[in-house]
């Protein structure tokens, strides 16, 4: 099986990922080195930037994502600062609380927002590859659940009465920004691993 490095140490982001790919039989590496600042401006420029980090720490093909919470109410942020909205990078808590007060007086019906993941490879080579994918829904005003992570507690998708917290693990990958982005990127990372071994 080709070793494979997921290029995260956020432990929500591994889970999710372990199992959303367990079907594409890649053997999965975890990431040993310090990534650095994340500096692109988009979901796209992060993903890529983060799985390049990972192949060249490692020399292996590399995986990555860049995700978040995009709030219409407050004109798509946190976006790509939702891992650190309260100041402090991966403060899951701090990013949650600090969204609910900012959202008190925003009236029930105008909180639509979207998860979006952005799902990256980088290979050997340095070819690279990017998809895209979101998950609608609105945020409420109390945390609901105890899976996921992040603002799961606080999103309930389009369609559903529970939070993504809510929904078993499972169900959540279904129909999530980060399982929909991975499943259309496996075939096309697929393909770039076929022809780096040509
Ligand atoms: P990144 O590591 O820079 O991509 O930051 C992702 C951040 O977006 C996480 O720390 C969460 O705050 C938020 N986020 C992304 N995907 C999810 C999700 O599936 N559920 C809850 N929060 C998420």
């Amino acid at each position: 099986m080709t070793q494979v490095v997921l290029a995260t140490k956020n432990l929500g982001k591994v889970r999710e990922l372990q199992r959303i790919l367990e079907p594409f039989s890649v053997d999965l590496v975890m990431a040993a080195y310090e990534p650095g600042p994340e500096t692109g401006l988009s979901f796209e420029d992060n993903a890529v930037a983060k799985a390049r980090e990972g192949m060249a720490a490692t020399g292996l093909p590399a995986l990555a994502d860049d995700s978040g919470l995009t709030v219409l109410a407050m004109r798509g942020m946190p976006g790509i600062f939702s891992a650190r909205w309260a100041g402090r990078h991966g403060d899951d808590q701090a990013n949650l609380d600090l969204l609910l007060a900012q959202l008190s007086d925003v009236p029930d019906g105008v909180r639509g927002a979207s998860f979006v993941c952005a799902a990256a490879y980088c290979m050997p080579s340095g070819v690279t590859g990017v998809v895209t994918a979101e998950l609608t829904g609105c945020v409420i005003r109390e945390p609901r659940g105890s899976n996921g992570f992040g603002y799961d507690p606080v999103f309930v998708p389009s369609g559903y009465d529970v939070t993504s917290a809510e929904l078993p693990p499972e169900e959540k990958d279904a129909i999530s920004h980060r399982g929909k982005a991975f499943r259309e990127l496996a075939p096309l990372f697929a393909e770039a691993l076929a022809a780096e071994s040509e």
